[in-house]
């Protein structure tokens, strides 16, 4: 068993228990008996049952998000938007079924065709920082192609992830389509990797840990989507509307305090407008509310853990300026501004996954192109600019998966997302999904007699 603490109280909210590698066996034997079943339910049957299992979603879309508030501390109003992530995320891809069409290709001597065929049993693993929507980026895709699932949440945030699960049976998912297996990395995460039957691994978390997948994936030439860490920059040029810059740049960087793989963590400020746009970058900074969050107001919570948290904090040393933080328990950080003297700086190169933003001035936009990619990472990252043609040149420029101008979103799920580099390996979302959890297969029927 394992105690589940709030981030906000630093009270046990649950207890969970820790699978068993026996009963990871166990459950990926179930969902390779389900896939013989599932993967021959018609189409438009598998369609609709995504649909209820969104509509389950969608009636549970408070619980949810209070589910959420206790176990991770994320902010209410996120919260409420992760939980509809998911059921939007299922609404999308329960139209996939119907649409997944192969090919018919002009041969001589016959017919020839391709074919959709699902994997089989694919192994889910998400982190702690985002819990629900990271699971449905990879359970939705993956069942809409006709296979069956087993999901292994974060040890610190497996609450919503097991609500979750109950709810796919509700909606009438056969029993072992979707099974979620709360416990270790070093156990169920790696059982999924070594177990033959598992025929993919989705894997979002950390870079180093994503790499030990990929190489124990390649055993058995198992089929893996990575989505690691990163490091991104959000560049201002000397153009740009500065004050909608200024403001947006707190939320790109603190907002769940800071624990997000696309976090703007680097800020790169054009020199000849660096003193006025910093000015205005404190205000928003002070601005920003830290504060329970489970308040309508609250911009950021909590920091995950206290190991969390001393790990951020062993990267602040002079800060340039911070915001507020509320005092007693609770793993609390206020948001942090510090600037980097070199770019040899450990805060300016290493991911901190807290609520902590590195600050830099370039001269030119061939120089901020420079900066921006002089990383080990490629996620994420934002372009500000009044110049449209430099929006277009830097953003070509720019080495990472997923970019806007004059914008902080990086995710929206009718768009691919994912990193380049060591940021990962594949995309998810957007309407190509289905081709990372299917196998083309070609036949040739021949015509000959
Ligand atoms: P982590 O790598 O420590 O853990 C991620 C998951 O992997 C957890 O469920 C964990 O139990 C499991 N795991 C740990 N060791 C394992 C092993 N040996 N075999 C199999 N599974 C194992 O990451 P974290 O600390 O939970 O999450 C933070 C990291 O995730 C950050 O680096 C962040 O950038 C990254 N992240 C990336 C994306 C993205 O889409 N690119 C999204 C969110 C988070």
């Amino acid at each position: 068993m394992h105690d589940v603490i709030s981030p906000v109280t630093e009270q046990v909210v649950a207890t969970v228990p820790s699978s068993s590698v026996e009963e990871t066996d166990a459950a990926i034997a179930r969902a390779h008996e389900a896939f013989r079943t599932w993967r021959a339910v018609a189409p438009g049957d598998r369609a609709r049952l995504l649909r209820r299992f969104a509509a389950l979603v969608d009636e549970h879309n408070e619980e949810l998000a209070q589910l959420e508030v206790r176990n991770s501390g994320h902010t209410i109003g996120n919260a409420r938007w992760e939980a509809g992530n998911v059921r939007d995320v299922l609404n999308y891809y329960a139209g996939a079924p119907e649409r997944l069409s192969g090919r018919q290709i002009p041969v001589a001597g016959g017919m020839d065709v391709t074919f959709y065929e699902p994997l089989g049993v694919v192994g889910v693993i998400v982190p702690w920082n985002f819990p629900m929507p990271i699971a449905g980026w990879g359970f939705a895709p993956a069942l809409a192609a006709g296979n069956t699932v087993v999901l292994k949440p974060a040890e610190l945030t497996p609450l919503t992830a097991i609500r979750l699960g109950e709810l796919a049976l509700d909606a009438g998912l056969p029993e072992g389509v979707f099974t979620v297996l709360p416990g270790k990395g070093s156990v169920v995460g790696e059982r999924f990797v070594t177990h033959p039957l598992v025929r993919k691994v989705c894997f979002t978390g950390s870079t180093e840990v994503g790499k030990r997948i990929m190489a124990g994936c390649a055993e058995q030439v198992k089929r893996v989507t990575l989505e690691l860490g990163g490091k991104s920059a959000n560049i201002v040029f000397a153009d740009a509307d500065l004050a909608r810059a200024a403001a947006g740049a707190p939320g790109a960087v603190f907002d769940n305090a800071g624990q997000d793989c696309c976090a703007r963590s680097r800020l790169l400020v054009q020199s000849s407008v660096y003193d006025r746009f910093m000015g205005l970058l404190e205000e928003a900074v002070k601005a920003f509310r830290c504060e329970d969050p489970a308040l309508e107001s609250a911009q950021m919570g909590p920091l995950i853990s206290a190991g969390q948290l001393s790990s951020v904090r062993s990267y602040v040393d002079q800060p340039l300026f911070a915001g507020s933080a509320p005092d007693g328990p609770g793993y609390w950080m206020a948001p942090t501004v510090i600037e980097a003297s070199s770019v040899q700086d450990r805060h300016w190169r290493e991911e901190i996954f807290g609520p902590v933003l590195s600050v830099l001035r370039f001269d030119d936009e061939a120089d901020a192109i420079r900066l921006a990619n002089d990383t080990e990472y490629g996620l994420s990252g934002s372009i500000w600019t009044g110049d449209l043609g430099r929006g277009i040149r830097v953003a070509r420029g720019v080495e990472a998966g997923n970019l806007s101008v004059n914008s902080n979103s990086s995710v929206r799920y009718w768009t691919p997302f994912g990193g380049v580099k060591q940021s990962g390996l594949g995309r998810e979302l957007g309407p190509d999904a289905l081709a990372a959890f299917s196998e083309v297969k070609n036949v040739f029927f021949s015509t000959e007699v």
